[in-house]
């Protein structure tokens, strides 16, 4: 299903890929702007119906802080997306992310109001980005800081999306959610002072609030990688050099291929042999469902499942259930 590393590098399937872009009908948007709206219920509503109309798909959270989104549809309807929130004061200049793809990634159209468009839970200490972010360095200056000595590379990102991907040699917080950042970042003070801090995310979003709130908490040298790994990725000098793995997107795609260059590599491992893998799957016994690496070999040897327990009590539930 999943494209494999280093296609680029064959010819053949360049040009599949470079005519799949000029011919898939469908295009993935991920953007976001933080924003001083005033009142977000109405913005969702206003905003709701414009994507309807549309017949956008995808999910987008909207805050007084801004929006973040990622949304599916055709190619006319996502220019006449970008060209509405480009012409609006309160939007303009959304750096916007554009994937082409043959159909939804989406199915279906989720618009939420929130308090954070990113969920940090600062509480008495929330800002917005507006006011405080650290220095934005495009792809090839992040190629060139990363190389420097007395940097630490820090993955912003839920240790689920670092698993498959991520800069080589960065620093991977054990957190399942942005909101256990700020505490991890408070425990592991003592590997931060002092250093020149590059913090990155998926699409730039995280890192906005995230740089923002390390420069608060009185780390100095803070920098951030402008449009997060995805723009790394498609830039043309860089090739998202030094990104090892894939990236992990919350779509159905689940993960995007980063490194263009000959050095890209599998980092991730199935979860039962250890044998490189990018391939997610849901845990088939429905009560767990958790996602996890399943490399095919291991898959036709023993099912979908994530673990021995999840398959034995699945198996016995089948059982039980012809037993009635
Ligand atoms: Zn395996
Ligand atoms: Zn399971």
């Amino acid at each position: 299903m999943k494209k494999m590393m280093g296609e680029a590098g064959n010819p053949g399937v360049f040009l599949s890929k470079v005519h799949r872009t000029m011919t898939a009908p469908y295009e993935v948007l991920l953007y976001y702007k933080y924003a001083r709206l005033e009142d977000p219920d109405a913005y969702a509503e206003e905003h709701r119906r414009f994507c309807k109309d549309l017949g956008l798909y995808g999910r987008i959270l909207i805050a007084k802080e801004g929006l973040n989104g990622t949304v599916s549809g055709t190619k006319e309807n996502c220019a006449k997306y970008r060209a509405v929130l480009d012409s609006d004061p309160l939007t303009q200049g959304i750096a916007w992310k554009i994937d082409p793809e043959e159909d939804h990634v989406f199915s279906k159209l989720s618009i939420k109001v929130r308090d954070e468009v990113v969920t940090l839970e600062l509480g008495e200490e929330d800002f917005n980005p507006i006011d405080l972010t650290a220095t934005h360095l495009n792809p090839v200056k992040w190629r060139e800081a990363m190389k420097e000595d007395n940097v630490v590379i820090l993955d912003a990102r839920n240790d689920y999306e670092w698993e498959i991907g991520r800069f080589e040699g960065a620093v991977l917080p054990d957190v399942p959610s942005f909101r256990d950042l700020p505490k991890w970042v408070r425990d592991h003070r003592d590997e931060l002072e002092g250093k020149k801090i590059l913090t990155y995310c998926t699409g730039g979003i995280r890192c906005e609030k995230f740089s923002g709130f390390l420069l608060q908490e009185g780390f100095k040298d803070v920098y951030q990688l402008d449009g997060g790994i995805v723009t790394y990725g498609k830039n043309e000098e860089v090739k998202g050099e030094g990104y090892e793995g894939e990236c992990y997107v919350f779509d159905e795609r689940l993960s995007i291929p980063v490194n263009r260059t000959d050095g890209a590599k599998v980092v991730s491992k199935c979860r039962h042999c250890g044998m490189p893998s990018i391939r997610y799957r849901n845990c088939a016994w429905m009560p767990c469902n958790a996602q996890f690496l399943l490399c095919e070999d291991c898959e036709d040897a023993m099912g979908r499942y994530c673990a021995k327990i999840c398959k034995e009590v699945d198996l016995m539930s089948r059982v039980a259930v012809i037993g009635i």
